[in-house]
């Protein structure tokens, strides 16, 4: 890791061109800083391509316009409810409070058509807070951001993996790429941004780190390889909440489509091959993940046709997996269990048990307490489902200005991080504490104050 003539020489040097590295290397440049990406990748197609693009923000004119009254006390209590306890408790309060000048940064300044999402608000909010373009995809939040780096004279180089840091006396200062073939180049930089996401794409990270749910099936993107916590733990860096991530407990089978958890939370229940719950689904659709994995076997959820129209309506792409097939219903229960190979009998007094507890007859044998539209009515629904596991919340302890911290309490010059490179505030392990939109807050908001911190420290460096 030392340093030759460089091939190129930037102010900041932003390593993936994900959520966190675009916003990054625009606040940066904003900023007035001289700013180059590198992307693994040939094309984006980080895990920011693959999201929704929900973005969590406490207090913006789109809630005010919606008469939502909500504000950073309040957002950082929910996430601290959801969360518990961590290692990263500083970011929960500037994240909220960042959330929504950096929201309104990407409408006003990026030009991003933001909306306030009113037909859900998901797990871990107690206000509608979670923002989005209108077709509710990752890829064209991505695809603003990349036009918005275009416009501003960013550089993006694609198919650039970042293979080396370059440090100095203990500061970083720059990063050695992979360009054509197996050329190597030399960026020479005043500050680093490591926006390379997590390691859910690594089996041997995910088994040291994140072992409940490193035999799950990984539905992020193939970039994320961990080489943030490979090349933080060379220099000394300390790793927070490394056993926490996000995880979902519904990709249907065998579409490989997102089931939204909406359908649970509208009265839906998950179901083993047995015919029988085994946990309540409340957890949410993160947390339910490591039970259902535990679990094994085949597994659907069960919801009806008035929870499957309603949902249709509010969410394309599960529009889209109902016009796949995806979503089929049955007119009884026995005619969904013949169909889906699940013993009736049991089925049905499930169904029964269910339907007893979200009419208020009896208390739930799992606990769930809130049933959405109510009992279940034929026609009924069944999707087959797998848990998956989406991206990893651990990684890089980072300061309230995104730099990287050191395991005795300093910083690393030069070295900043965000998004899934840097640790979130997902809780310490397990997926119980993913808080929906934690992921794009980390790095959308990581990525807005690292490229504005990074470009300062090039003005004093
Ligand atoms: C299906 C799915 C749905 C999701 N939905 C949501 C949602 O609605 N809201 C939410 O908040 N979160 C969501 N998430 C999580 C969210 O997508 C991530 O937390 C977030 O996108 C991470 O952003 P990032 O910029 O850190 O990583 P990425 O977007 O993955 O970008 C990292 C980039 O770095 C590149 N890279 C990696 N290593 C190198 C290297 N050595 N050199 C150069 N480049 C490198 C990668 O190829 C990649 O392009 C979802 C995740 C999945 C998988």
């Amino acid at each position: 890791m030392t340093s030759a003539e460089p091939d190129l020489e930037v102010d900041v040097v932003v390593i993936g061109a994900g959520g966190c590295g675009l916003v990054a290397a625009l606040a940066a440049h904003e900023a007035g800083a001289e700013v180059a990406v590198v992307e693994k990748l040939p094309r984006l197609a980080g895990n920011t391509m693959l999201s929704s693009g929900s973005i969590p923000a406490a207090g913006t004119r789109f809630q005010a316009a919606a008469g939502i009254a909500d504000d950073p006390a309040r957002f950082a209590a929910d996430l601290r409810r959801t969360a518990g306890p961590h290692e990263a408790e500083a970011l929960v309060d500037r994240l909220a409070d960042i959330s929504a000048p950096m929201v309104e940064w990407l409408a006003d300044t990026i030009g991003l058509p933001i909306e306030l999402i009113g037909a859900y608000r998901h797990v871990g909010h107690s206000v509608n807070r979670l923002h989005a373009v209108p077709s509710r995809r990752g890829a064209d939040l991505m695809q603003g951001l990349w036009q918005a780096a275009e416009e501003r004279g960013v550089p993006v180089a694609l198919a650039t993996p970042a293979i080396e840091l370059v440090v100095e006396d203990g500061a970083v200062r720059g990063a050695r790429v992979r360009t054509q073939g197996s050329a190597e180049s030399l960026i020479a930089a005043k500050a680093v941004i490591l926006a390379c996401n997590g390691f859910g794409h690594d089996r041997e990270l995910l088994a040291r780190f994140a072992p409940d749910i490193a035999g799950a099936e990984y539905f992020g993107a193939l970039g994320s390889d961990g080489e943030a916590v490979r090349w933080g733990e060379a220099l000394g860096a300390r790793l927070a909440n490394m056993g926490a991530y996000q995880a979902h407990s519904a990709i249907a089978q065998p579409h490989g489509e997102l089931v939204t958890w909406t359908v649970v939370e509208k009265g839906g229940v998950i179901v083993d091959e047995t015919g029988r719950r085994f946990a309540d689904e409340t957890l949410g659709y993160s947390a339910f993940a490591a039970p259902a994995l535990a679990r094994g076997g085949r597994l659907f959820a069960i919801y009806d046709s008035r929870i499957r129209e309603a949902t249709a309506a509010g969410q394309p792409d599960f529009g889209v997996l109902v016009a796949h097939g995806g979503a089929p219903d049955f007119a009884d229960a026995t005619a969904l269990a013949t169909a889906c190979r699940l013993p009736p009998d049991v089925l049905g007094e499930t169904l029964a048990l269910t339907a007893g507890a979200a009419q208020g007859d009896r208390p739930d044998v799992l606990g769930r307490k809130a049933w959405g539209m109510g009992p279940l009515q034929a026609p009924f629904v069944a999707t087959r489902i797998a848990p998956a596991l989406f991206h990893t919340q651990g990684g890089l302890l980072v300061d309230e200005e995104a730099r990287v911290l050191r395991t005795d309490g300093g910083v690393v010059p030069g070295l900043y991080a965000g998004g899934g490179a840097a640790a979130g505030i997902s809780g310490q392990a397990g997926g119980a504490g993913y808080a929906s939109g934690n992921g794009l807050l980390a790095a959308l908001g990581l990525g807005f104050i690292a490229g504005r911190a990074a470009a300062r420290l090039t003005r004093t460096a």
